[in-house]
């Protein structure tokens, strides 16, 4: 038996108030799921890695928060090794990233000193992971990319950008609906309404036909422009690597638990939520620098020496710890596996070079 002070379910909560306010963007309900005070998918320590629901090419190897470290130094030695800089991750989830990041760029003590490092994080569990991988160092957390001084921005976000919220348009014979979130008798269930024109997907008439979905991510852009305005005022560089594609063409959304893909409406707050990226809108919303072209994970880490690097590594290994260090590397690399569903895109200050591995 339950009693009074037992806590609602999140599925319970949002069919109250579906109930009373109808149907809901899929945003809200991505948003409720992922960062809900108390239910929220991110309020888990444990929800990145093997034991985890998903596990993200830094969990996979130490090798690619290394290739990003070195590929850092060598971005900010182009641009005349400015100092002070922020060092900026976007979610950093458990902190291997930077963590393989900060000792790679160790060996530049330059770079190191130069470096006022910011965490943008919002899940307070997820930041007291963070602290504990990155006790050596003193990193400062922020809420918002807002909140950053003004210094050059050496910036990098590894399956960040396919969490925030999207919603979720499919076109009719005369306009756009929106595809929401309401409820039947059997619970949570997608439903369309005719939208306003002020939200419906803007430029996408021209490449899409009637029955066609196409998926917008408003934070994506607010935080591109950010981005963007601080590189082209101070300089830096920014590095985005997530799944997703040039454009937004078909539904995506996708919930993942214990590392099986689940329905998205089933358990929410129990499963990771996210959806493909739309680089194209990225591209479009950071106005006034360079953008790099799109490549694939795989053939980026492949430029930059990940194989050399992976020989290197594999000398002092032998056995089973040698055959998951090759698998590692293959499911990082191999198209099938990571290489080519996930992408690499870089922008820059508009007269410098492409950075490396982007040339
Ligand atoms: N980059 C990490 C983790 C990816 S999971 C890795 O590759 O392993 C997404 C991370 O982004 C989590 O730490 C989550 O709490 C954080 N996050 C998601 N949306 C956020 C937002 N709007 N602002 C700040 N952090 C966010």
């Amino acid at each position: 038996m339950g009693t009074l002070e037992e806590s609602v379910t999140l599925a319970a909560r949002l069919t109250t108030q579906i109930r009373s306010r109808g149907p809901i963007p899929l945003s809200d309900f991505m948003a409720a799921c992922l960062f809900d005070p108390e239910h929220g998918f991110y309020r888990r320590q444990s929800a990145i890695g093997r034991d985890g629901a998903f596990t993200t090419a830094p969990e996979i190897s130490q090798m690619f928060g290394e290739i990003i470290g070195a590929w850092l130094v060598k971005v900010w030695q182009d641009q005349g090794r400015p100092s002070p800089i922020a060092l900026v991750e976007l979610g950093p989830g458990h902190g291997t990233m930077m963590s393989d990041i900060l000792r790679t760029v160790s060996h530049c003590p330059e770079f190191c000193r130069a470096c006022c490092l910011f965490l943008v994080e919002t899940s307070t569990e997820m930041r007291a992971v963070q602290q504990k991988k990155l006790s050596t160092v003193d990193p400062v957390w922020i809420e918002d990319i807002g909140e950053l001084p003004d210094l050059p921005l050496f910036l990098v976000a590894n399956e960040f950008f396919d969490a925030l919220p999207i919603r979720q348009f499919r076109r009719t014979g005369i306009g756009w609906n929106e595809i929401r979130v309401g409820i039947d008798r059997t619970g949570l269930v997608l439903c369309e309404t005719p939208c306003g024109r002020d939200i419906e997907p803007r430029g996408r008439d021209a490449d899409t036909i009637p029955g066609d979905i196409v998926e917008i991510r408003p934070a994506s852009l607010t935080i591109a422009a950010e981005i963007s305005k601080t590189i082209r005022e101070f300089g830096g560089t920014a590095l985005i690597i997530d799944y997703g594609a040039h454009r937004s063409l078909g539904q995506t959304l996708q919930a993942v638990k214990d590392h099986r893909f689940t329905n998205p409406l089933a358990e929410p707050g129990e499963a990771d939520i996210s959806a493909h990226v739309d680089f194209g809108a990225i591209r479009h919303a950071a106005q006034g620098v360079s953008c790099s072209v799109l490549l694939n994970q795989g053939v980026w880490l492949e430029l930059l020496g990940i194989t050399e690097r992976a020989r290197i590594l594999a000398r002092n290994l032998s056995g089973e710890s040698l055959r998951q260090h090759q698998a590692a590397h293959r499911r990082l690399t191999h198209p099938d596996e990571m290489g080519s569903l996930f992408k690499v895109m870089s922008l820059y200050p508009s007269e410098m070079s492409p950075p490396p591995g982007f040339s």
